[in-house]
């Protein structure tokens, strides 16, 4: 079974998204694996978004990830990987299809209420950047 990784970021957990969220991923069948409230230090905002240091939204989206707590998720699935990309929607709230995530909760295309990895090569370095293997209790 496939496992991905998952933020509710800052703007979801400030407006109350996250059980709403949390029971949403459960409903569609992905099985939490993992899972912690914390706030990201600039250090590991920038770290963990390293793969888009040259775009020119890198330095806002380092500070928005850091103005509030997050809750980070490992989640197993058959398809995992695609299963979250699809539940999330699309990046810009504008442009997400009904009913998922980011039309439901997102505020715009920064705040954009959760994170999902886009492969499951990613999947594996971003729950290895938050999670050790005795965090991940299937
Ligand atoms: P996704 O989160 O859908 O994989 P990207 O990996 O392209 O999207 O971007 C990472 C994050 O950077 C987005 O989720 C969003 O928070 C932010 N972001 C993306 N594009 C923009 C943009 N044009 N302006 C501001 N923030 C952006
Ligand atoms: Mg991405």
């Amino acid at each position: 079974m496939e496992r991905t990784f998952g933020i509710i970021k800052p703007d979801a957990v400030k407006n109350g998204f996250s059980g709403k969220i949390i029971d949403r991923i459960e409903s569609e069948g992905f099985k939490i694996i993992g899972m912690r409230k914390l706030s990201l230090s600039k250090a590991d905002a920038e770290k963990f978004y390293a793969v888009h240091k040259e775009r020119p939204f890198y330095g806002e989206l380092v500070a928005f990830m850091t103005t509030g707590p997050v809750v980070v998720l490992c989640m197993q699935k058959d398809n995992a990987v695609k299963a979250w990309r699809d539940l999330m929607g699309a990046t810009n709230p504008a442009d997400a299809d009904a009913n998922t995530l980011r039309k439901l909760y997102a505020e715009s295309i920064e705040a954009n209420a959760v994170h999902g990895s886009d492969s499951l090569e990613n999947a594996k370095i971003e729950i290895e950047f938050f999670f050790s293997d005795k965090d991940l209790v299937a």
